[in-house]
């Protein structure tokens, strides 16, 4: 499968081109940066750490999509649906991993994945989606006197907040309980507060140094507390998954899809 990152500079678009020239079954064809980026010119691999590929960064995703069979996309949600309806013209496979997609930024890549394969997901890892798995059937199990708070740390430079994961776990808890993420959901408590209202989905927020991605979901009893926990240690399994997901999509008829499609869940 050809594969072309856009995002190619990015701390995430190194490991994919990593993760796409190393893989099994892969060919990396382009990668993809902004106008006026400085590494536009230089070899991929060579930006990568890797041995130079013949493929230089470009700007120019028409040419790049137009000869490819899919695109790997962790980058921000502005190019990410610019993207999208490149990757929907190309009838090619998108793998979007960028987070902080607003409701009206997944309406336009439901739009595109009229004709596009899109899989698109929070956190790429399987680890994460075990886990959200597990959240979902313990905040099934547990009743109304269990508070569920999810805290997450990531690294100093990263823009949204919560995380994608964060929510992807939100989601999860909120499903297990039947409830709606969007009317459950506390992102900020600053002042006074009041007492917590039952049933919230509590969110707080980390950032700090160079951590990948921690994440635990407390479930916070009368007299007990369970927490389940993710602590990501290395990028690489995020790019690792995000070529699996391009591979499983490949033969897929057009689509949105998540990681649980991929992984099985
Ligand atoms: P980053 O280092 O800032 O990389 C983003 C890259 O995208 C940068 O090189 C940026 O270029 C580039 N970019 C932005 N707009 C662009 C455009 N219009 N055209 C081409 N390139 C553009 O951030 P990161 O840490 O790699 O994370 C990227 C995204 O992936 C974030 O949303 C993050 O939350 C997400 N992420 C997801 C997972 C997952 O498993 N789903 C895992 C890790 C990270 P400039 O520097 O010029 O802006």
């Amino acid at each position: 499968m050809r594969l072309v990152v856009v995002g190619a500079g990015g701390r995430m678009g190194r490991m994919l081109i990593r993760a796409a020239a190393q893989a099994e079954g892969c060919t990396l064809t382009g990668a993809i940066e902004r106008e006026g980026a400085d590494v536009l010119g230089q070899d991929a691999g060579v930006l990568a750490g890797l041995q130079p590929l013949g493929v230089p960064v470009t700007d120019d995703p028409l040419a790049a999509f137009a000869a490819t069979d899919g695109v790997l996309d962790f980058t921000a949600p502005a190019a990410t649906v610019f993207y999208a309806e490149l990757a929907a013209q190309a009838r090619i496979v998108h793998v979007v991993g960028t987070t902080g997609l607003s409701e009206d930024d997944l309406a336009k890549l439901r739009a595109a994945a009229y004709h596009a394969r899109i899989v698109r997901s929070g956190n790429m890892s399987l680890g994460v989606n075990l886990v959200a798995e597990l959240v979902r059937r313990v905040a099934a199990s547990l009743g109304a006197d269990f508070d569920i708070e999810i805290l997450e740390m990531h690294h100093r430079h990263k823009v949204d907040a919560p995380s994608g994961t964060a929510l992807l776990l939100g989601e999860a808890a909120a499903a297990g309980r039947g409830v709606d993420l969007a009317e459950a959901r506390v992102s900020t408590r600053d002042g006074h507060t009041g007492a917590r209202r039952p049933g919230d989905i509590g969110f707080a927020t980390l950032r700090g140094g160079s951590v990948v991605g921690d994440h635990s979901v407390i479930f916070a009893g009368p007299s007990e507390r369970i927490t389940i926990s993710h602590h990501a240690e290395d990028r690489a399994l995020f790019a690792s998954g995000a070529v699996k997901a391009a591979l499983w999509a490949y033969p897929k008829p057009p689509g949105l899809y998540g990681m649980t499609d991929v992984l099985g869940l």
